[in-house]
């Protein structure tokens, strides 16, 4: 009796990881199938200074044109395509055509714009990384300057030896490095000055009920501070109105992204926005 149990429940867990590793299959044949017919585009949200006003840079974010389902967000498929490792061509895509969109914007006659894009944990664990990073920059001719990239908190703490040899790798072309979800993960700090980064992106969960968490501003205060004194600029995500605006800026970060300001937007709106309401340096 106990064989034939055992029997049965090793039958029921190998027909369930059939099951699973069809259903990954046939995710990642969509993805890849996706990423052929060219039905990813990238959408566009702008970040501003928070004391002038003026618009500071744009960060890239990725979506998903489906023929039947209609425009997808990345949380619906960008886990399944780092799950499937399709992230690393849909990542390489997604840098190529930011560098080349700032391109057309730049050779449109519309002022020179920073450019995040943001890289997964699969993509840094890319021997190439580096090597597509800087091809991307070439082929477009763009000033390395105006790519950022972000990489979350818990992506560089990881490996945090590994990542300060790349990331100073990365740095070495000339690209901007900011760490995303600041807050959500767990940062040493030692690591943290170890790092060459520019820019620390204050997580939106911090930004979301800040007039009334005094826990919250609290933790934006230290991280305002603890960025300032390692020479990093701060953005607040998620920003959604106009108290939020006040108090992140009261309590010193130095750009603002978020609904408030405008959603992700495609890059004809961002062109209309450039010649029309959004002020730039
Ligand atoms: P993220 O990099 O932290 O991007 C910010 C996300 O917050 C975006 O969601 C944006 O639409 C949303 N957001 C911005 N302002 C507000 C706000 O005021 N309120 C609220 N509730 N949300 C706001 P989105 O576009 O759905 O992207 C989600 C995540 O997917 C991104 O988070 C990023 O981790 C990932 N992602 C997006 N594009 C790419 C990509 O090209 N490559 C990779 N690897 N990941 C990407
Ligand atoms: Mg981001
Ligand atoms: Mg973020
Ligand atoms: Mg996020």
């Amino acid at each position: 009796h106990a064989k034939a149990a055992g029997r049965a429940k090793f039958q029921f867990y190998t027909d369930e990881m059939n099951r699973a590793a069809t259903a990954r299959l046939d995710i990642e044949r969509k993805l890849r199938g996706a990423a052929a017919r060219g039905e990813f585009e990238l959408w566009y949200q702008p970040q501003f200074d928070s004391r002038q006003g003026h618009l500071t840079g744009l960060e890239a974010l990725v979506r998903w044109r489906h023929p039947e389902d209609g425009l997808i967000a990345p949380p619906r498929f960008i886990p399944l395509a780092e799950e499937t490792g399709v992230i690393v061509e849909i990542g390489t895509w997604v840098l190529r055509e930011a560098c080349r969109q700032a391109r057309q914007w730049l050779d449109a006659g519309l002022p020179q714009l920073r450019i995040s894009v943001n890289l997964s944990v699969r993509q840094l664990r890319e021997k190439c990384l580096v090597e597509t990073v800087s091809a991307a920059l070439a082929a477009s001719d763009l000033r390395p300057g105006l790519l950022e990239l972000e990489i979350t908190e818990s992506a560089v703490m990881d490996n945090p030896d590994e990542a300060v040899a790349l990331l100073q790798a990365l740095k070495d072309l000339g690209v901007r490095i900011a760490i995303d979800d600041f807050g959500t993960g767990h940062s040493s700090l030692s690591y943290l000055k170890l790092f060459p980064l520019d820019h620390l992106k204050i997580d939106r969960s911090f930004v979301s009920d800040i007039e009334h968490d005094a826990n919250d501003a609290m933790i934006v205060a230290a991280a305002v501070s603890l960025a300032h004194n390692l020479g990093l600029s701060v953005i607040a995500e998620g920003v959604e109105s106009a108290v939020q605006v006040a108090r992140l800026r009261e309590l010193g970060c130095d750009e603002l992204q978020g609904f408030h300001f405008s959603r992700p937007v495609t890059a004809d709106v961002v062109e209309n926005s450039l010649r029309t309401v959004w002020r730039t340096a």
